[in-house]
């Protein structure tokens, strides 16, 4: 993961990849909301994301924090349920925390400031059931040593999601059915390492 910063190309295939993802499980989602929410997660995700989308040229040809703070506006603005100001969120911080061209190290320490600005804004924290749940453990998995760094961080959180199913969600409309929201995957906290795939793909590439 060198320099994500430096390159219009690489930068417009991030967010196309981010789109992508989110547009081709946006049905998954919802199912997944419907069954410990309102059923709106990736009717919210879809209408959020394609809105970044619609913006991909100016988006692209900006240096990455400044891509980073205009796409969470968007997500801010675009998306009514929880999910759109919290990924908003967890965009501007991460923008107003990164350098134009970032090192691992610098990667580490903005998305320790989303996460941040998450808790923040849901007043909420990990073992909650929520996308938290996803983003820590990804952090975490960044500062372990060892090889194939974006494969164990795209596994880490698939893991992590999956192990949202038992958990029982004290956060967010999910917490309002206590034990019945045990033995569901939480739907942010797919959507979150969802994306974390397309990101890693992307740089694997
Ligand atoms: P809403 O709950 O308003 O319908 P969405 O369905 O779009 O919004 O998003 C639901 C997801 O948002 C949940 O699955 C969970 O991962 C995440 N979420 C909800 N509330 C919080 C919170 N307070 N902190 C962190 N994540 C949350
Ligand atoms: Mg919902």
């Amino acid at each position: 993961m060198k320099d994500p910063g430096t390159s219009p190309e690489l930068r417009r295939r991030l967010v196309e990849a981010v789109v992508e993802v989110v547009r081709a499980h946006a049905d998954e989602l919802t199912a997944l909301d419907q069954a410990i929410g309102d059923g709106d997660h990736g009717i919210n995700m879809k209408r959020g994301f394609e809105a970044v989308l619609a913006q991909v040229d100016t988006l692209s040809a900006a240096p990455l924090p400044d891509l980073c703070r205009t796409a969470g506006n968007t997500l801010i603005m675009k998306v009514g349920g929880a999910s759109g100001p919290l990924y908003g969120s967890l965009l501007t911080a991460l923008g107003k925390a990164l350098p134009a061209e970032p090192g691992l190290v610098e990667v580490v320490r903005a998305l320790d400031a989303g996460i941040q600005a998450v808790k923040r804004i849901g007043r909420s924290d990990v073992g909650q059931k929520t996308m938290l749940d996803v983003l820590v453990p990804v952090h975490d998995e960044l500062v372990a040593p060892g090889p194939d760094l974006l494969g164990r961080v795209k596994r880490r959180a698939a893991s992590a999601a999956q192990a949202t199913v038992p958990m029982k969600a004290t956060k967010g409309r999910a917490s309002f059915l206590g034990e019945r929201s045990v033995g569901h995957l939480d739907p942010g906290a797919r959507s979150s390492s969802l994306i974390v795939a397309a990101v890693c793909e992307t740089l694997e590439d």
